[in-house]
């Protein structure tokens, strides 16, 4: 297809990270030029030449880009950022067309087993695939690459406020225990998972006492030394109300909602784990969302 409209070199390109070159676009009388660089591996180069493809057609995108992966390395134009984002989106549709990704996702409520195919069949990265998924699909939903026992990759679909585990760090499969589905699958040599967060999680308590007792309680259970007690306190404070107002801000400010929240707040921060997995938790947690959704 890419050969139809311009003049394709496979060469290899000197410059580490630079992915792609295209030339003369939409220079009057003259065919445009695009090399790919060759050292790329095949997944790569495929993306490449529908991401120029994207370039070419596109009636703005003038004169010559040159693709590099490395952002500090680019000396930025203004529109060079608008104009890569423009011709991935283009590749992205060119490689996982909207129609047939929605057709897979009818096929089957399995994620892992989607992004699998997208990659394979569709003969696109792992990475290009899992980035194409999360951007159709709905919030609180998280996914990680894992490889050789470490994150590969991770990431999160648009309006989850779930962390993901960093890149390169060490996989850990309890990492969403109070996800509500968890599927994997294999491809190659990495695993996919894929895990779906409760957006609503109904209150249930049975505690006669009120809230600020609980969290006392709860702080001095975990262990916390009394000296640093009131700063932990006001920290779990702090999430409960990060996690009211995104609910707020999103126009769900239900009790289940910000429960659900602080369910993904408290998992994502390593030093309040501990009180989240308190068996009084869920009774502090529907109170303060009771309370605060009144
Ligand atoms: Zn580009």
């Amino acid at each position: 297809m890419l050969e139809r409209y311009a003049d394709v070199v496979d060469a290899g390109i000197p410059i580490a990270g630079v992915d792609g070159v295209c030339l003369n676009l939409k220079v009057p009388g003259k065919r445009p030029r695009v090399v790919i660089n060759s050292a790329n591996p095949p997944l790569r180069r495929r993306f490449t030449e529908a991401h120029e493809l994207g370039h070419i057609v596109i009636p703005w995108h003038r004169g010559t880009i040159v693709d590099h992966l490395d952002p500090e390395h680019v000396e930025a134009k203004d529109d060079y950022w608008l104009f890569e984002e423009e011709a991935n989106q283009f590749a992205a549709e060119l490689l996982m067309p909207s129609d047939w990704l929605e057709g897979l996702l009818e096929s089957t409520p399995d994620l892992s087993q989607c992004h699998k195919c997208l990659s394979e069949e569709c003969e696109v990265s792992a990475l290009a695939a899992a980035r194409r998924l999360s951007s159709v699909l709905p919030p609180n939903i998280v996914f990680i690459a894992e490889k050789n026992g470490e994150v590969e990759f991770s990431g999160r679909t648009p309006g989850t406020l779930a962390k993901v585990p960093a890149w390169q760090s060490m996989f850990d499969p309890g990492v969403f225990r109070y996800a509500t589905g968890h599927h994997t699958s294999v491809t190659g040599t990495r695993r996919l998972h894929w895990w779906t967060l409760p957006d609503k999680v109904a209150g249930v308590t049975t505690d006669p006492r009120p809230w600020r007792e609980i969290l006392d309680e709860m702080v001095t259970d975990i262990g916390v030394p009394p000296d640093d007690q009131k700063r932990f306190k006001m920290s779990v404070n702090g999430v409960v109300a990060a996690a009211n107002s995104a609910m707020k801000q999103r126009g769900t400010h239900t009790a289940p909602a910000v429960i659900a929240a602080c369910l993904q707040r408290f998992h994502d921060r390593n030093d309040l784990t501990g009180i989240a997995a308190h068996p009084s938790f869920m009774d502090f947690v529907s109170k303060r969302a009771s309370e605060l959704t009144q």
